[in-house]
């Protein structure tokens, strides 16, 4: 893979911030967008635009064409059996929504209890807290270690004979841990519990295989895998979609209407309601193929040579704290400054240098607690990035480390 010639993929990079060359390393918030994607979208609304599913006429039938092709294109990436396995929906957020109002509120009750890591983004913590508040169900936590790894055993040793859910993450999008969640679904699997894994990250920086991995519900976003915010799936497996209720009524998903009845159209159709994003998932689908054309295998390489650069530079600079420093993380970085340089005041700095990194608790309380920090400086690598950005960050901290320590 030729890093220059993706770069220039990419119309954001070449422009500038604060007078410098931008060095976008905020790509675990969101992706920049490669030119295929900004002109699938400019396609779509320029000559192929109107609603889908419920048209006979042409546009209608371009517009259905092309939005029911990104299922064939997203069970295609993450190795999905059948297309009739994924839903499209905007994101992960509204997947795990879906699985606790649509799986897990008809499912489980008081007492019954769901498996969470103390690494998992909010959007995988709060549905199920919905859970713990109105229908008495518990919240079991698997710690990680001091330097972030999470071994898929402590996930194992930690059900218990009530344990109705796993719902974990596959790569942090704070510390960039990997969690072995193959043999974690192997395990769950033999004790007949479904496994929920957020893939929002992991989907980006590495090959995925949902059904090697073996989960039951699998979900990634649009945005962070260089497609357009507001598109995304879920990976649900069969059997699961047969016990799941629809999370959102409206048209597209009922098979009829009457006064006093109601029926569904077949999954998954049963479980996308109303107009959806159609150009943002044209879109997406756009991503995809671009990141396929690339080779997931040749991302993850390019991203693991930067993330032992990156280890390397910022474990050297004593002025720095870096949470999570497992074998094998990916190409994510928190840290914070000795003295009392608040991550907001960094990150200030740092822009001022064309260099922009995330500050704040990244949507990771129980994470924060865990870490005993309030928030942290993340700077997230994606396939475009380079070592002279490395560099570029490196010198930007030291001038905020002058400034502020
Ligand atoms: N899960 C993880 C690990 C994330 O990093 C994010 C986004 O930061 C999400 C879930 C939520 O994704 P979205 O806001 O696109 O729904």
């Amino acid at each position: 893979m030729n890093i220059q010639d993706i770069r220039a993929d990419f119309p954001i990079l070449s422009r500038e911030v604060n007078g410098q060359p931008l060095t976008y390393l905020d790509n675990g918030a969101s992706a920049q967008k490669p030119q295929v994607v900004i002109d699938a979208i400019t396609t779509a609304y320029s000559h192929e635009y109107a609603n889908v599913h419920r048209g006979l006429h042409t546009l209608s039938t371009i517009a259905t064409e092309k939005y029911e092709a990104v299922r064939g294109t997203i069970a295609r990436f993450l190795g999905a059996p059948d297309e009739n396995e994924i839903i499209l929906n905007s994101g992960t957020t509204e997947a795990i929504n879906m699985v606790a109002y649509g799986w897990a509120m008809p499912n489980l009750g008081a007492g019954d209890e769901i498996l969470l890591t103390v690494m998992e983004h909010h959007a995988n913590i709060v549905p199920w807290h919905f859970l713990r508040e109105r229908q008495g169900v518990r919240i079991n936590w698997v710690d990680c270690e001091a330097d972030g790894s999470l071994e898929a055993q402590k996930i194992i040793d930690a059900i218990t004979p009530k344990t109705k859910l796993i719902a974990i993450t596959h790569l942090s999008n704070v510390l960039g841990t990997v969690v072995d969640v193959k043999t974690v679904c192997t395990e769950a699997r033999k004790r007949g519990i479904p496994v929920l894994v957020d893939g929002s990250q992991g989907a980006v920086h590495m090959p995925v295989n949902v059904a090697d991995i073996g989960c039951d519900f699998y979900a990634i976003t649009g945005h962070k895998l260089y497609g357009p915010s507001g598109s995304g799936a879920i990976y649900v497996r069969r059997e699961r979609m047969a016990e799941m209720r629809p999370f959102m009524g409206g048209g597209d998903m009922i098979r009829e209407v009457s006064k006093d009845s109601v029926s569904y159209a077949d999954p998954p159709m049963k479980f996308e309601a109303g107009t959806p994003g159609i150009v943002q998932t044209i879109g997406f689908g756009a991503a995809l193929d671009y990141m396929m054309g690339i080779g997931m295998e040749a991302i993850a390489a390019h991203e693991a040579d930067l993330a032992r650069y990156a280890a390397a530079s910022l474990s050297g600079r004593n002025f720095l704290t870096l949470q999570g420093t497992a074998k094998g993380k990916a190409a994510i970085f928190s840290f914070t400054m000795a003295g009392a340089a608040h991550a907001h005041d960094i990150s200030t700095i740092l822009d001022k240098k064309g260099v922009a990194v995330r500050a704040g608790h990244h949507c990771a309380g129980p994470l924060m607690e865990h870490f005993g920090v309030s928030a942290t400086c993340r700077a997230s690598f994606a396939m475009y990035n380079t070592r002279d950005e490395v560099d570029r960050l490196v010198q930007a901290l030291e001038l905020a480390h002058d400034l502020l320590g």
